[in-house]
């Protein structure tokens, strides 16, 4: 009989996003000496927010990858002081740069996370299903020593599907000739990953890393990736 297999998802589970995040656009707004504040908002809160607004339309397919990161620079640098009326494209993907190669240098795992995959690789076939773009989580999965601890990493761009979507899970499934009744699916999103992967048939387990409040009675919850063995 096979192993049983445990996928993960990858920012915020595996790989401090947020931290990275935070580190990158800190750097970012000091080096290119913009306010720290917009009408009281932190400067970092408000790029957190011109890139959460972003998402959903990239997620969709209404964007791509590229365009995606156009918009959060277009729509964040007059709110800086820096107008972007006529910056061609490849002007907006330089500032672009200034923040990206600070995200990618901030990359690291959580500590658990190691220790979590090199416990389970005995016993579980281990993999990750991420909403993202196939090239930037292969390149983060590999930076962070991660890639050799799971058997392939599948993101949403090389799908079509995204997370909740039911299907994302199943083609992921399919790609790696697993069945949902015997697969785990681990996440820090309570719906788009645990209830998600409920719905979709497989065990959900929502990774609460900050301890949230709320209902979930409906899904396994775990505060650190500790305790999943
Ligand atoms: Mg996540």
């Amino acid at each position: 009989m096979s192993k049983p297999l445990v996928l993960f998802d990858l920012d915020g589970t595996l790989v401090d996003h947020d931290a990275a995040e935070l580190s990158a656009i800190t750097g970012w707004i000091g080096a290119a000496g913009f306010p720290a504040d917009v009408d009281g908002v932190p400067s970092e809160q408000v790029w957190r927010q011109v890139s959460e607004a972003a998402f959903p339309d990239y997620f969709a397919g209404r964007l791509t990858f590229e365009e995606q990161r156009r918009v959060r620079v277009r729509t964040f640098l007059p709110m800086m002081g820096v107008r972007v009326e006529e910056m061609a494209d490849a002007e907006l993907d330089r500032h672009f740069l200034e923040y990206r190669s600070r995200y990618e240098a901030s990359w690291q795992p959580f500590p658990d996370a190691v220790d979590c995959l090199l416990r389970l690789r005995s016993t579980h076939r281990l993999a990750v299903l991420t909403n993202g773009d196939q090239s930037q989580q292969d390149d983060k999965m590999r930076r962070t020593g991660l890639a050799a601890l799971v058997e392939t990493t599948i993101a949403s761009s090389s799908l079509g599907m995204s997370k909740p979507m039911a299907g994302a899970f199943h083609a992921a499934l399919t790609r790696l000739g697993a069945d949902p009744t015997t697969t785990t699916y681990v996440g820090d999103r309570l719906d788009t990953d645990a209830r998600a992967a409920c719905a979709a048939g497989l065990a959900g387990v929502w990774l609460n890393r900050a301890a949230d409040s709320g209902e979930a009675r409906d899904v396994r919850v775990i505060a650190t990736l500790d305790d999943l063995p």
